[in-house]
C-alpha cells in the first residue's frame, strides 16, 4: 500500500506510550475484501497485552484527569488537525482494509475528525450545577467527574469513526483508554493511534490493542480498573458484553443492530423519496447500523417507487473502492457476502419479485449487485433481520396505522426514516416510531452535534452531541453544612 507518510502504516500496538508486537510474536492478517490480497500484519494480542494497556492506561489517569479542560481541548484539536491533514492516507487505509469507495473513505476521515473537534469544544462545558436547598444551613453541589479508564472495542463499518465518536468525548472528559478495533480493519485504528501520539496526548492516555477479540474482551470486561466500556458491534456480541461488565457494575454504552425501516408515504415527493432511500440503503454497500433494511411503500405510490429505486439501483457502479466512479463496494467478507445471498433466496423462495440484481456480481469475490425485491412479505428473513448489505426490500402497506405498526415490529430502535408531504402526519410518525433517530424526509441523519443512539434492543446511551460527553462523565453531589 502507498501512502504519503508511511509512517502511519504500524504493525505494532500503542500500550503506554511504546509500540509493540504481542508477547508470543503472532500476527493477524488483515486483507483486502476487493480482492483477498493480504495488505498488513497487526500484533495478536490477548490478556496479558490487555491488561498492561488496561494498567498504562490506570497509570496516566490522574495527571490527564488533572490538566485542565482547556489543555485537553488543545490536545484533540491538535489530532483534529492531524486527522484532517492526513484525511487522504485514512481514506487510502479505510478503503484498503474495509472496501469503501475512497470519496466515501475520505468522508468518513472528515467526519471521524468532526467528533474530535466537537468534543475539544464541548471539554470546556462538563458544567454541573447549584440547587436551592430545602434546608437554611446546607448548600447543594452537583459537579461531574471524568468515569475513570474506559474500553472502547469498535466495528470494522467505520474503523475511523466509531474509534473518535467514542476516544473523543472519553478524552475530552478527562478519562483515559484501551480500543480494541475490529480484527478486520486495525490498521485504521493504529493510524489514529500514530496521530494522537503525534498531537502529544501523554503516554497511556490513548491505548490501542489489537487481536484475540474475545481474550482482549474478556479482560476488558472483568477488570475493576475499567469502568465504562463503550461498544459498536452486533446486538449478539452487545448482550454478551454487557453480560460480562455485570459482575464488575461497568458503566455501559452501546449501539447495536437496527432494523431501519424507510416508509414512503402516497403523499411523498417520490423523487425525493428515491434519494433519500439511495443515501440510506447503500452507504457503505448497505453495511451500517442505520442503513434502511425495510421499505414500507402505501400501495397508491408503490410500483412508481419500486420503478424508480430499481432504476437508479442499477445505475451504481460497483467495483473496487479504488476504481474512480465506484459506488459500491465489497461486502467486508464472505459471510457477509452469504448472508445477503440467504437473504435474497429466502425472499425468493417466499415469492418475492426481483425489481434488479440478485445475485453475486459478476467480478466475484465479495461483490453483489445492488439489489431491489418486490411483493416482499413479513414472513421472510429480511423482514426480521438485519442484512448488512445492499438488498432493499419493498412492502407494501394500506394505512398510516398499519405502516407504524409494521415499523415497530422488531426487537430494534435504532434509525428509521419516513416521507410525506403532510406536516400532521410527520409529527404523528415520528413521535410513533419506537426509535432513537428519526429521518423525516431524508435519508442522511448522522452528524456530530446529534444524538446517536438506539432504543429497545439497538443499545443504550448516545454518542456525539452535547449528551456524548455525559456517558464519560459521574456526576458527584456536594451537600455543604455552612454553619
Ligand atoms: P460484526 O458482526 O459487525 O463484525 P461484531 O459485534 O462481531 O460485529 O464485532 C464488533 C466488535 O466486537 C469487533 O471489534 C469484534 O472484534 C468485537 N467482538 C466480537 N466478538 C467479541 C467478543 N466475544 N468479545 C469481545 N469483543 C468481541
Amino acid at each position: 500500500m502507498n501512502l504519503q507518510n508511511m509512517n502511519l502504516l504500524r504493525t505494532t500496538n500503542l500500550i503506554g506510550g511504546q509500540w509493540i508486537p504481542a508477547d508470543d510474536g503472532q500476527t493477524l492478517t488483515v486483507v483486502d475484501p476487493a480482492d483477498g490480497r493480504e495488505i498488513g500484519r497487526v500484533p495478536r494480542c490477548g490478556a496479558a497485552e490487555t491488561q498492561r494497556a488496561i494498567a498504562a492506561a490506570d497509570a496516566a489517569l490522574p495527571a490527564w484527569r488533572a490538566l485542565t479542560a482547556r489543555r485537553r481541548a488543545q490536545l484533540l484539536q491538535a489530532w483534529n488537525k492531524l486527522i484532517l491533514d492526513h484525511a487522504d492516507d485514512l481514506a487510502t487505509l479505510i478503503t484498503a482494509e474495509g472496501g469503501k469507495p475512497l470519496a466515501e473513505a475520505k468522508g468518513e476521515a472528515i467526519y471521524g475528525a468532526s467528533f474530535v473537534e466537537w468534543f475539544a469544544e464541548e471539554a470546556k462545558r462538563t458544567y454541573g450545577e447549584s440547587i436551592p436547598s430545602p434546608a437554611s444551613n446546607t448548600r447543594l453541589l452537583v459537579v461531574k467527574q471524568p468515569v475513570g479508564v474506559c474500553a472502547a472495542i469498535t466495528p470494522w463499518n467505520f474503523p475511523l469513526a466509531m474509534i473518535t465518536r467514542k476516544v473523543a468525548p472519553a478524552l475530552a472528559a478527562g478519562c483515559t483508554v484501551v480500543v480494541k478495533p475490529a480484527e478486520s480493519t486495525p490498521l485504521t485504528a493504529l493510524a489514529l493511534a500514530v496521530l494522537a501520539e503525534q498531537a502529544g496526548f501523554p503516554a497511556g492516555v490513548f491505548n490501542v490493542v489489537t487481536g484475540n477479540p474475545v481474550a482482549i474482551g474478556n479482560e476488558l470486561c472483568a477488570s475493576p480498573i475499567v469502568r465504562k466500556l463503550s461498544f459498536t458491534g452486533s446486538t449478539a456480541v452487545g448482550r454478551l458484553l454487557m453480560a460480562q461488565c455485570a459482575p464488575t457494575i461497568k458503566k455501559l454504552s452501546l449501539e447495536l443492530g437496527g432494523n431501519a425501516p424507510f416508509i414512503v408515504f402516497d403523499d411523498a415527493d417520490v423523487d425525493a423519496a428515491v434519494d433519500g432511500a439511495i443515501a440510506a440503503k447503500y452507504r457503505n454497500t448497505g453495511q451500517t447500523c442505520v442503513c434502511a433494511n425495510r421499505f414500507l411503500v402505501q400501495s397508491g405510490i408503490y410500483e412508481e417507487f419500486a420503478r424508480k429505486l430499481a432504476e437508479r439501483s442499477r445505475t451504481l457502479k460497483v467495483g473496487a473502492g479504488t476504481e474512480s466512479g465506484v459506488a459500491q463496494g465489497p461486502l467486508i467478507n464472505a459471510a457477509g457476502l452469504a448472508k445477503v445471498e440467504a437473504h435474497v433466496a429466502d425472499a425468493l423462495a417466499k415469492g418475492a419479485r426481483v425489481l434488479c440484481g440478485g445475485a453475486r456480481h459478476e467480478r466475484g469475490g465479495n461483490f453483489f449487485q445492488p439489489t431491489v425485491l418486490a411483493d416482499v412479505s413479513r414472513d421472510m428473513l429480511v423482514a426480521r433481520e438485519e442484512t448488512f448489505g445492499p438488498l432493499a426490500p419493498l412492502f407494501r402497506f394500506e394505512t398510516e396505522e398499519e405502516a407504524v405498526a409494521m415499523a415497530n415490529d422488531t426487537e430494534f430502535g435504532l434509525a428509521a426514516y419516513f416521507f410525506t408531504r403532510d406536516i400532521g402526519r410527520s409529527w404523528r410518525v415520528g413521535e410513533a416510531l419506537e426509535y432513537g433517530m428519526v429521518g423525516v424526509n431524508t435519508g442522511m441523519i448522522s452528524n456530530e452535534v446529534a444524538p446517536f443512539g438506539g432504543i429497545k434492543q439497538s443499545g443504550v446511551g448516545r454518542e456525539g452531541s452535547k449528551y456524548g460527553i455525559e456517558e464519560y462523565l459521574e456526576v458527584k453531589y456536594l451537600c455543604f453544612d455552612v454553619r
